[in-house]
């Protein structure tokens, strides 16, 4: 069993663009700069927010964080959208979601413009993506498939199988699986809520992509032997017994699926440094005008 270290490969990512930035910087260009907005106080979004504008610092980027309190207006986000697109010192920007019940997440993400769509949910980035042509790929499915790359995971005549069908995760996973690219050329099933008999299709995948939110979904008697198994689940589980009063609980059921997998992405230090790594390099992309 082989673990794909998140952790390590988003660090080698994040050190080589690092070095690009320099030479950019030497060759008289400026610092990619990227923007995030926060709407609210939720405690997970704050925490990724801080762990992307960290990975800037890290990597010699400018990072300027927009935080607004919960009870913003939809029009009001929307002009803190047209403020990011019109700030020529801004190369990419993201809107942390979720967003408030009362704001239309899609009104926003519509908003944003497409060169400075550095988490790639804008539908012309998605489209593009369809086409396979060049664009910013979404940073989660974008890292999975460099973890993938990364550590030459055989992904050819595969059969992939991806639990859920979020449009930031599942969905465009399947599409990135099944493109005809290395890592790709999969033979995809998506599964979601509704599917019948799961079961049938976990034990004959070769590789599964699991991003339900499920704590330990995915059981050892669900996996055949030699799977690759990616789990992107990242759920905060109450935990009285640790300081900071949860743990973080992936997708998968670790200690009895592990020993079955070829290759398996732990939680933490998977997928989740992998998210923040592609966000990076969409954000270095986008300064180069330049999307993937
Ligand atoms: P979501 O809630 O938008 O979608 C969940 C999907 O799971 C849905 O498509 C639903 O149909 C499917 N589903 C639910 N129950 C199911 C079942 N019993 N069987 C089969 N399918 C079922 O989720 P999301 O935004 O894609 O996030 C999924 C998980 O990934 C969450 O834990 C989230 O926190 C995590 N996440 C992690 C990263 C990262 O960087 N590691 C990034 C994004 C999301």
């Amino acid at each position: 069993m082989n673990i794909l270290d998140g952790k390590a490969t988003s660090k080698a990512i994040q050190f080589e663009i690092a070095e690009e930035v320099i030479e950019r910087v030497s060759n008289g260009f400026k610092k990619p700069h990227l923007a995030a907005v926060l709407i609210g106080v939720d405690g997970a979004s704050q925490t990724y927010v801080n762990s992307k504008v960290k990975a800037c610092e890290r990597c010699g980027f400018d990072s300027t964080l927009v935080q607004r309190p919960a009870d913003v207006t939809e029009a009001e986000v929307l002009q803190i959208v047209d403020d990011l697109n019109n700030n020529d010192s801004i190369d990419g920007f993201i809107v942390q979601l979720p967003l408030p019940k009362h704001i239309n997440e899609q009104n926003i993400v519509n908003a944003i413009a497409e060169d400075k769509d550095v988490d790639g949910f804008h539908p012309a980035s998605v489209g593009k993506m369809v086409l396979n042509l060049p664009t910013f790929l979404p940073a989660t499915p974008y890292g999975i498939m460099q973890l993938l790359e990364r550590y030459n995971v055989p992904t050819e005549g595969k059969h992939a199988l991806v639990i859920g069908r979020s449009h930031i995760v599942g969905s465009p996973m399947s599409i990135l699986l099944s493109k005809n690219a290395n890592p790709g050329n999969c033979t995809v099933t998506l599964a979601h809520s509704r599917t019948k008999n799961l079961k049938e299709f976990t034990k004959n995948a070769d590789i599964i992509v699991v991003a339900l939110g499920i704590p330990e979904f995915l059981k050892g008697d669900m996996v055949k032997d030699g799977a690759v198994v990616i789990d992107v689940g990242i759920t905060r589980v109450e935990d009285d017994s640790l300081p900071k009063g949860y743990s973080i609980k992936g997708d998968v059921a670790y200690d009895e699926v592990a020993p079955k997998c070829s290759f398996i992405t732990p939680v933490p230090g998977g997928v989740g440094p992998m998210t923040i790594a592609s966000l990076l390099k969409n954000t270095l992309l986008a300064a180069e005008g330049k999307p993937a």
